[in-house]
């Protein structure tokens, strides 16, 4: 894969240092992904408020390749203790950079280190790589919402 060096450094910091990384308890719904053509498995917790507008806590617990991985660290560090509205909004946005096959314009306030993803959309086998932490963390909310 060619990314560019900046880019590929964001990408290489996140995987070597996970931000956010181990499942912790209480949480309110909890969610096991994997992507069976790479090897990379996921599971993702949530706790929210009681109000169920926010993420008190979200964590997660991975394997699997360097794409993977960095993008669970960088999702933990945009969306942990945010609005569920914030969440979608930046979910959204990185759902429409990873099928934009590398043709968009990302919003950094939304997707913070996750612009560095962006060279990764031109690569469709490593596409789920990157969006799998984001859909497990989805799957995780809704059953965090259907305790309530
Ligand atoms: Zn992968």
């Amino acid at each position: 894969m060619q990314l560019s060096n900046m880019y590929q450094e964001v990408i290489l910091d996140h995987y070597k240092t996970p931000r956010g990384k181990g499942l912790q308890s209480p949480f309110g719904g909890e969610a096991h992904h994997v992507n069976p053509t790479c090897g990379d498995e996921i599971t993702v917790r949530v706790l929210l408020s009681d109000d169920g507008k926010f993420i008190k806590k979200i964590s997660y617990d991975s394997t699997g390749c360097s794409i993977s991985q960095a993008s669970a660290s960088i999702m933990f560090e945009q969306v942990d203790g945010k609005s569920l509205d914030d969440f979608n909004k930046s979910s959204d946005e990185f759902l429409a950079m990873m099928q934009s096959k590398g043709n968009f314009e990302p919003n950094e306030d939304l997707l913070g280190d996750g612009i560095s993803m962006i060279g990764v959309a031109q690569y469709p086998a490593r596409i789920k790589c990157a969006l799998l932490s984001w859909m497990a963390a989805k799957d995780a909310i809704i059953r965090a919402n259907g305790d309530k």
